[in-house]
């Protein structure tokens, strides 16, 4: 049982946030949510196995990233952030990825799966492994995180640069048909697994790295395995131009016209999007993932071209993800949730915008809807999983604290996450990870870092001198 925290942010449908509230907790389900008085008469003479003192903690659902890599943790700041799109793929991702071992690719995933945790996200969807998920999935089972899997999946070569035969019979299939074949396979071995902390998807790296029979089979093979479908999508305007030169359209519009779109697809970035291209994925339900870190590093222009205001006004469902570490830098779903509420208000100059309220549903809830996993996940509610995240407000950022929504959004980071109850289990108390050694990762990942930048010949980025 979770005793008398100050606040429970439930995100249940009348968006009730409770004072002076408790949570009982059986197995990996809520069984109980209500004012500590009334909790404490329906339970006087029952023994918890464990109670969780929330005095001045603030509890909420457990943050949902609609986006993230976890084959990319341990590159975490080994690229310059001044990269072009293309030089940041051909001279720095490619050779990363080319240069990966199923071992680093563990590691990697254990630091993501950490870096999640101490932060407050207890779910998220991945964009793809190099080769089979295996070792993703062996990170989420021991770390005790819920999430979705797949491979990084292209079958298309945009540009040969500084890729080696071997590296592109690494990271990109020679057909449509052989990509699906492997995609089955870790949908069959993965789906459903570990008590239903694991499910796996079609996931496809999308935008003009994959053929349109990739994108037709694909919808299929989601259709047929019961399954839904991940890619990047309309991420850069150099991409719209593509299609628009190739397809005659922009992306969206593209995929509709292939029949790609609906409600069991995600797409992340969706940046380029024309305005009646935000009415095309209302039509399709299409799920979209914003991800304001890396538009900021990598000068996708969200500010310049993002429709997401328009979006969430059309009733898109739109989710926040935190993407790679090179791609953006952290994955603390707090401060996308800041990014998230400011960014518009700023360029548009009007504070109405995305408040904060939105925010926390676009980290929350609306991810669950975007992982259709939202009959389970996103809110605290008697019957759906125990995912659940306690701050703690015993600390200056959180002083005073008047509104438990501005304070969160605009004030907190993810390191006052105190408690993470993941499937019911604690997997992080006192900001102590138990499932594994925290310490042992950290220097396991820093060690293959140096040696993957030694493999790949990366030089150091730092621009003034290291003495
Ligand atoms: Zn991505």
């Amino acid at each position: 049982m979770i005793e008398n925290a100050d606040y429970v942010i439930t995100l249940d449908r009348e968006r009730r946030i409770l004072k002076n509230a408790s949570i009982v907790i059986e197995g990996s389900r809520i069984t109980d949510v209500g004012k500590t008085a009334n909790i404490k008469t329906r339970y006087e003479k029952r023994n918890f196995d464990k109670i969780i003192k929330a005095d001045k903690k603030v509890v909420m659902p457990g943050f949902v990233d609609a986006h993230v890599h976890l084959s990319e943790h341990i590159s975490r700041s080994l690229f310059p952030d001044n990269l072009s799109l293309g030089s940041w793929l051909s001279d720095w991702k490619h050779p990363y990825s080319a240069s990966l071992t199923e071992e680093d690719q563990y590691i990697s995933a254990l630091l993501g799966c950490i870096d999640m945790i101490k932060t407050g996200t207890t779910c998220f969807i991945e964009q793809g492994s190099i080769g089979p998920v295996d070792p993703l999935a062996r990170a989420v089972e021991e770390t005790g995180i819920r999430g979705i899997l797949g491979r990084s999946v292209m079958d298309r070569i945009l540009s040969k640069h500084g890729l080696t035969p071997d590296d592109i019979n690494k990271l990109y299939y020679s057909s449509a048909d052989e990509a699906i074949r492997d995609i089955e396979k870790d949908i069959n071995k993965w789906n459903g697994k570990v008590n239903d902390r694991i499910r796996a998807w079609v996931i496809i790296n999308g935008k003009h790295t994959c053929t349109d029979e990739l994108y037709v089979k694909a919808k299929e093979l989601a259709r047929r395995m019961g399954v839904g479908i991940h890619c990047h999508m309309a991420s850069t305007i150099e991409e719209a131009r593509f299609f628009e030169k190739e397809k005659g359209e922009w992306p969206i519009t593209h995929l509709d016209r292939i029949g790609f779109l609906g409600p069991n697809v995600l797409l992340a970035h969706a940046l380029a999007v024309k305005d009646e291209e935000v009415e095309i994925l209302k039509r399709n339900d299409t799920k979209v993932c914003h991800c304001p870190g890396t538009a900021l590093k990598t000068a996708k222009g969200t500010t310049v071209m993002g429709k997401f205001p328009e979006m969430i006004e059309a009733g898109v469902t739109v989710a926040l993800g935190c993407d790679g570490t090179s791609a953006a830098g952290s994955f603390d779903m707090v401060r996308q949730m800041y990014l998230a509420a400011g960014l518009y208000k700023d360029c548009r100059m009007n504070p109405n915008l995305i408040p904060a309220e939105a925010a926390v549903e676009m980290a929350t809830i609306n991810g669950a809807k975007a992982l259709l996993w939202d009959k389970e996940i996103g809110s605290i509610e008697v019957g759906k999983k125990a995912d659940l995240i306690l701050f703690d407000t015993n600390r200056p950022e959180w002083r005073p604290l008047n509104n438990v929504l501005i304070n969160l959004v605009y004030s907190a980071s993810g390191d006052s996450v105190d408690t993470v109850i993941i499937d019911g289990n604690v997997v992080m108390e006192n900001r102590v990870v138990k499932n594994v050694d925290e310490r042992e990762v950290l220097e396991m990942a820093q060690k293959m870092s140096w040696e993957i930048a030694k493999r790949a010949k990366f030089k150091s980025t730092l621009r003034w001198p290291l003495v």
